[in-house]
């Protein structure tokens, strides 16, 4: 096996084909690669604190970074925000998120707007009864007069309730009714479908409309998904609302956006984490990658496979150096992402003892096998599958680290030296 063929192979799954959606310099649908997404949990008055967490979720890996626009304040940092992302040299697209006010922000703030890539409107929160269809309208012909797209985003925490009262009425006049779950997603998916067509019918064009419906359990966000998918052409956003904190948010999201994915549906994703207090916020970003990734459908930044430990490794030398690996490269990134063509699909592993170790080496482009309790104390270094040298002493993770960089500059082109400008 060459150390093109260790690396990192993408999936070419069947995808779902849909209307692709340009925002801002970022596509959804057609045939561009799942995006990742994220929101930010800053006051937006506070444009520089806001500002600030953009970037740190954009240099994280968020390709598009979504912002709540809940009042006046809001909506008038929004232009300061962007114009100091620009400042910034950060182009990366941002979305305003809208509810109950939206249409009065962005009348009475125009700059709003125009700063925005994308709008995200809530059919069941912006307005009741008429107001709610006038006000509905009035955003979409701001959106229409900005050329912005807008993401018709349903809740069921905030289902139209005069929505939910008709297709409840509809199914007692069934012969035989469906269950609440069933017409919960009924519901749901008339929501976003009927308000997509009455976007289209104010003259937002069809290639300008996202669709989610997000829930908070795993299989009624499938369900919604798979029956979504089969009726409509637009693209879609996928993220298992108030997914949680710590693994329980995690292991809930990957389950669901997993199943949904392999069947070629979602065109965009966000991983709806709780932080622990005073966490950081581009935890959701990097869980968003790790999904794509280890399902082999984009590839981000090089990950370390890694043994769990067992017996055999009594000391904490082995889970260290794992994680070590894993954050220098991913600090690396940012960097090597811009110098090196095609450095995001290398692979690395970092194995606990001989058992499994040198095979696992062998398959990664360069993998390290630390000695086990009671094993000779050297660490085997296999390189494109092959033994290249034993490290020993102290400093086994520096000189780890100086062989990836030395991999990294040996074996992926610079992109200097493919176009004679950077990309
Ligand atoms: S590779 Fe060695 S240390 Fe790691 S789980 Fe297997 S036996 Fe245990």
């Amino acid at each position: 096996m060459n150390s093109v063929d260790q690396q990192l192979t993408l999936l070419e799954l069947p995808r779902r084909k849909t209307r692709r959606v340009l925002v801002g310099n970022i596509a959804i649908g057609g045939d561009a690669p799942v995006v990742v997404q994220s929101m930010t949990n800053t006051d937006t008055a506070d444009a520089v604190a806001t500002s600030t967490q953009v970037m740190q979720l954009a240099h994280a890996g968020s390709e598009i970074v979504r912002i709540t626009v809940n009042n006046r304040g809001a909506a008038v940092a929004v232009p300061r925000i962007r114009e100091r992302l620009l400042q910034l040299n950060m182009n990366v697209p941002l979305v305003g998120d809208f509810h109950f006010n939206g249409h009065k922000l962005l009348e009475e703030i125009p700059d709003c707007a125009a700063a925005l890539d994308k709008l995200r409107i809530n059919p069941g929160n912006v307005g009741k009864g008429k107001r709610r269809d006038e006000q509905f309208a009035r955003l979409i012909e701001i959106a229409c007069q900005h050329d912005k797209p807008v993401r018709i985003g349903v809740n069921w925490g905030s289902l139209d309730p005069s929505l939910l009262a008709r297709i409840m009425d509809e199914n007692a006049r069934r012969s035989e009714p469906k269950n609440a779950n069933a017409i919960m997603r009924e519901a749901m998916i008339a929501s976003a479908l009927e308000s997509a067509a009455k976007a289209e019918e104010i003259g937002l064009a069809g290639d300008k409309i996202v669709l989610s419906c997000k829930v908070s359990t795993v299989q009624d966000l499938i369900a919604i998904y798979l029956e979504l998918a089969a009726v409509c052409d637009y693209p879609l956003h996928l993220g298992l609302t108030e997914a949680g904190m710590g693994s329980k948010g995690i292991v809930a999201s990957t389950a669901a956006l997993a199943v949904l994915l392999q069947q070629g549906i979602g065109n965009t994703i966000r991983v709806s984490l709780t932080p622990e207090p005073n966490g950081d916020r581009t935890r959701e970003v990097v869980v968003a990658q790790e999904i794509l990734q280890t399902m082999g459908l984009r590839a981000f930044t090089p990950l370390v496979a890694a043994c769990p430990g067992c017996g055999r490794t009594t000391s904490s030398v082995f889970q260290e150096l794992a994680q070590d690996i894993q954050g220098y490269v991913r600090d690396q990134m940012p960097k090597w992402r811009l110098e090196y063509k095609g450095v995001e699909n290398m692979t690395l592993a970092v194995m606990g003892c001989v058992v499994n170790g040198p095979g696992e080496s062998k398959h990664a482009n360069i993998g390290i096998s630390l000695p086990g309790t009671g094993e000779s104390p050297v660490a085997p270094v296999y390189i494109d599958g092959e033994h290249a040298q034993t490290l020993k002493g102290s400093n086994i993770a520096g000189e780890f680290r100086a062989l990836i960089d030395d991999y990294v500059l040996r074996k992926f082109p610079r992109r200097n030296d493919l176009n004679g400008s950077p990309q």
